[in-house]
This record gives structure tokens, sequence and C-alpha cells, in this order.
């Protein structure tokens, strides 16, 4: 006799890549920074008086929300810290969707995003992305018509990396009657040289929820941390109601402060981490791997026709290689890979010349 709700008895649950215990293989499946956390960081960590751990945390992340809000330009209530990016997703459904109202995504993209629709026994009202991963024009009108409550983009788009002008995502925002979640989980990675920036946007819409994240630019995908930028009033319920009162925990709220308050430190992670996708991205093309411009810590790479990207994800495996492949429409014949370090990607590319069938 089942006892959970029916919208979870339903639900078909996310499936995480792998984390093998062995670190003797390639790990380019789930967009982790290659690099580790910066060194202010690790000597916070060993430096933490016991009393951080005796004592509850801050529970509104106090210190942490004002050093990010001063990074921003933003106020400290602005600012929501959440325990991991996940966390917003599932607590901006909470706070602005009844039970059973639409959701409206773009697809292919995260796929919990699905999978928190379903447990909030939200229809998803999915638009497919162009064929160049770009946001089609109809996706505000088909939002508006079938009613939807929230709207979430991730951008750069996961799993393709392209980026979406700020531009269109203010006019997607203007045009919804509805709050717009932007997850910039990847935002770190865009070339600085793009000028891109969608915080202003969040002056001028009260609607806008942008999502970052520690755990890909900032190499903390273990700590679990992230937080969200709003106006004040998208803010507040989340603040102070729809959250745990002590989300985040002690030393997660430590390591993110003083993680943001060295910023630089991980800006030279995400230099040669762009340096390294632009140069395995021109590799992959000559084996027969096109991806599109990615602006992200991955590319999407198709494989060459006469092979399998199921079996040629297996066979990589089998090397020591992880990637990620998903067999949703759009995705099936392609894989996602994590950039890594030159050597990582080094390794990638010998074992695909292994598999893959020499061209004629
Ligand atoms: C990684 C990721 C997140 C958030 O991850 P956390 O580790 O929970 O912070 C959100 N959205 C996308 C698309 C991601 O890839």
């Amino acid at each position: 006799m089942p006892y959970e709700r029916e919208a979870v008895r339903r639900a078909v649950g996310y499936t995480p890549g792998k984390q093998p215990a062995s670190s003797d293989v390639v790990k380019l499946n789930t967009n982790e920074n290659p690099y580790p956390p910066c060194e202010a960081v690790m000597r916070a960590l060993r430096e933490l008086p016991a009393d951080a751990l005796r004592r509850y945390p801050s529970p509104f992340a106090d210190a942490f929300r004002a050093t990010a809000a001063r990074m921003h330009g933003v106020a400290s209530d602005e600012i929501v810290a959440v325990n991991g990016g996940d966390e917003l997703l599932r607590l901006a459904i909470t706070t602005f969707v009844d039970p059973g109202a639409p959701i409206g995504i773009l697809e292919p993209s995260y796929a919990l995003y699905r999978v928190l629709a379903e447990l909030n026994g939200s229809p998803v009202v999915g638009v497919p992305l162009a064929a160049d991963w770009t946001i089609p024009g109809e996706a505000v009108r088909v939002f508006a018509g079938a009613g939807v409550k929230l709207v979430l983009v991730v951008n750069p788009h996961a799993p393709s990396g392209v980026l979406a002008p700020a531009a269109v995502l203010r006019e997607l925002a203007r045009s919804l009657g509805c709050v717009l979640v932007i997850d910039e989980a990847y935002v770190d990675f865009v070339d600085p040289a793009r000028g891109h920036d969608t915080i202003p946007l969040v002056r001028e819409y009260d609607n806008i929820l942008i999502l970052r994240t520690l755990s890909k630019g900032y190499s903390l995908a273990g700590l679990r941390f992230g937080y969200g930028i709003g106006q004040r009033a998208l803010i507040e319920p989340m603040l102070t109601k729809t959250r745990d009162s002590y989300n985040v925990d002690a030393i997660a709220q430590r390591l993110a402060t003083t993680t943001l308050e060295h910023r630089h430190a991980a800006e030279g992670t995400w230099r040669r981490v762009r340096a390294a996708r632009d140069a395995l991205a021109g590799s992959l093309g000559e084996l027969g791997l096109p991806s599109p411009r990615s602006e992200s810590n991955f590319l999407l790479a198709a494989v060459p026709e006469r092979s399998s990207a199921a079996e040629v994800c297996r066979a990589l495996e089998a090397r020591g290689v992880l990637v990620r492949h998903f067999g949703a429409p759009r995705l099936e014949d392609k894989l996602r890979i994590t950039v890594g370090t030159p050597e990582d990607n080094a390794r990638l590319l010998a074992a695909l010349r292994d598999i893959l069938p020499t061209p004629r």
C-alpha cells in the first residue's frame, strides 16, 4: 500500500550524474570546475572555530548577503541564500506556484525543472528551443496563453551552452505576467568581452529572480551553496516564510562569504576554463563532433552519424573517461562534455580517437 502523494508516486525523480569513489577517472560528466577552491577558502575551513558549530548559524546568512549585495550592487534584502541553487528552484515553485498550476520551461533544459514541477502537481508547458538553441519568439505567447505561474530559463543554456542576450530575457520579463527565473548556474564562464549582465534587469522588473550558485564557477559543488537575486517583494516571502529557518549551515556561510571576498581567485579558473573550452571545441570539431558555440563550462557535442552517442559514452567510461548522455529528444545523438583541465581534455580526445571509426 503506497502512502505517498499521487504526484510523488507518479514522478520519475532526478537522475544525478555518476560520482565515482575512485579519483582515477577523468570526470567530465557533472560540470564541476576542474580547479580547486581558492586557498583563502581552504584556510577558513581549517580555522573554523568550534563555536561556529556549537551555535546555530545566522538564520538569514547576514554576512554572506551583505557581501553578495556589495558585489552585485543590490541591497541585502534583495538576496536570499540557499542550500545549492537547486533549493532556490524548489523555493520558487513553493512560493509562486499554487499546487497544480502550470509552469513554463524551454525544452530541452535542466531535467530537474520537470521533476520539481511534477512534485508540485504542475503541468509543464514546454516550448521547444529553436534549432540553433535560441529562445523562439512565440514562447511568450504560448506561456501567457497557458496561464503559467512561473517560467524557468537557464542561461547560458544547459545542455547546449548557448547564451541568450540580456535583451531577450528583458523582453520575456516585460511580456510575461508571472515570475521569470533566470538560472545563471553557468554565467561565470561567459566571456567578459560579451558584456553580458542581467543584474540591471532586477531594477527594471519586479518579476525577475536570478539564480546563482557557487557549485560551478567557484569550485564548491560539495558545499551546497547558492543564492537568489530579485526585488525585495519577490525575495521577502522566501526569506521569511517558505525557506527552512536554517537552510544554509555555518560552515557553508563562512566559506561562501570568503569565496565572494576572493572572487578574483575564481576568475583565474574561469579564464583557464574558457581557453580550454574553445580549444576542446576546435579539437572535437576536427574529430567530427561539432558543438554549438558555448559560453559555459561544457560542450554539447554531436557524435558522427554512424556512431551511437550512448555507445560512445559507454566506451569512454570503459577507458576511464566520464561524460554525460541524455536519452531525451534532440539529445540522443549528443554528448555533454564538461571542460576539464587541458590534461583531462587530452585524455578525452585520445580515448575518442581510439573509439571512433577513422574517417575515410
Ligand atoms: C548546477 C545547476 C544548478 C544548481 O546547482 P547547485 O549545485 O544546486 O547549486 C542549477 N541549474 C542548473 C542548470 C545547473 O546545471
